[in-house]
């Protein structure tokens, strides 16, 4: 069993209730067992053969939303969330798991181009790139399509060539087929996405969102060489942008919620590279979330929506609660899959201006926005 090499892992966290707060999924149940605690604790009864694994224990499993917030605060190196991918992977290795989770896996591998080695190669030989374009890997959503065009549009007027690889449907197939316990394929996208790296043309290789990137740079069996210089998120190259290319933003001198995204809660370039640009860069004046930067909230993620439903529209829930008291409409994430996480809440999508950092620096304020 993979989760035999998380024993130390389970052990430590069974009694120990440190990161239960920032549990978002804790948080919305109200079960114990949703815990990171009561997940270490369940584990501890199978490793030790006290109980078998049943269903409501593999749905506890699949209910943890990977938002690694726990990891975050952890004063060691021991990880919630690395255990529950091993247990993941035992689930399905084992043949138990659930419906939606085969089913979800079915469709990423339909519908992202990145799991299919033919459709990969015809990405890279479609290509018209050349060592000074810069190549956005995007998906097939609407908040990552206006990004594009942004980014486009403001390379273009700096004479920068710029062209997408839009990979399929989903954000991330390669962190999302490894969250759902299917491993292999995950290794398989990373390596159909290192086909690209090296066959396409490019100055710098933009990602949309950044969690197949993160993947892909902590991957021990992928080799990617020298050119991981060359890969950057989206928020890393909008700031190399800012310093190489753009002379002077106009201050905004506007309020704004920040939401941050999950990225690598390891990584102070995720919370800092963004409140830089928005606040010295831009002049906003950010208002932050109750928990933000490591021990943020998390937006949902990116397969609890199709697996429970009813637990990411209530984490969603607690963030639009929130973002009622403090009667401001505009709101910035770094990440195109967060905005249209929340914007799957009627009332943030209806009464709130939700953009990403690109849109937030570059675009005409509406009134009263
Ligand atoms: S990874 Fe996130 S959802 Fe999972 S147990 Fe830790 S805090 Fe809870």
């Amino acid at each position: 069993m993979y989760v035999n090499d998380y024993l130390d892992t389970i052990n430590k966290w069974k009694h120990c209730p440190m990161a239960n707060y920032v549990c978002p999924v804790a948080r919305y149940t109200k079960l114990e067992t949703n815990t990171p605690r009561g997940l270490a604790f369940i584990y501890s009864l199978i490793v030790d053969n006290l109980k078998d694994i049943d269903e409501v224990t593999i749905e506890r499993i699949y209910q943890c939303n990977l938002c690694r917030a726990c990891e975050a605060i952890s004063r060691d190196d021991s990880s919630i969330p690395e255990f529950i991918l091993a247990a993941r992977r035992d689930i399905v290795e084992m043949k138990m798991a659930p419906e939606p989770v085969i089913r979800l896996k079915d469709d990423i591998c339909n519908n992202n181009k990145l799991c299919d080695m033919d459709r990969v190669k015809d990405l890279a030989s479609n290509s018209k790139s050349t060592p000074e374009t810069v190549v956005v890997l995007n998906y097939e959503s609407e908040s990552s399509k206006k990004i594009f065009s942004i980014i486009k549009k403001l390379l273009a007027e700096n004479n920068i060539d710029c062209a997408e690889i839009n990979i399929g449907k989903y954000p991330a197939p390669a962190a999302m087929l490894r969250e759902l316990g299917y491993q292999d394929l995950s290794s398989k996208v990373l390596n159909n996405l290192t086909y690209i790296i090296k066959n396409v043309k490019f100055r710098k290789m933009v990602f949309i969102t950044p969690y197949d990137l993160e993947l892909l740079l902590k991957s021990q069996t992928v080799d990617i060489d020298n050119m991981s210089q060359g890969l950057v998120h989206a928020f890393e190259f909008l700031e190399e942008f800012i310093n190489e290319k753009v002379k002077r933003i106009d201050k905004k001198k506007e309020k704004i919620i920040y939401i941050d995204s999950e990225g690598n809660r390891k990584s102070d370039k995720f919370y800092e590279i963004p409140r830089k640009l928005l606040i010295d860069v831009a002049g906003f004046d950010i208002k932050e979330m109750v928990w933000n930067k490591k021990e943020s909230f998390s937006c949902g993620g990116l397969t609890l929506q199709y697996l429970y439903c009813d637990i990411f529209d209530g984490i969603i829930k607690i963030i639009s609660n929130e973002l009622k008291d403090y009667n401001i409409k505009k709101v910035v994430t770094p990440c195109p899959h967060c905005i249209e996480n929340l914007c799957t809440n009627p009332d943030l999508k209806d009464n709130y201006e939700i953009i990403d950092l690109w849109e937030a620096l570059f675009t005409i304020n509406k009134p009263g926005g």
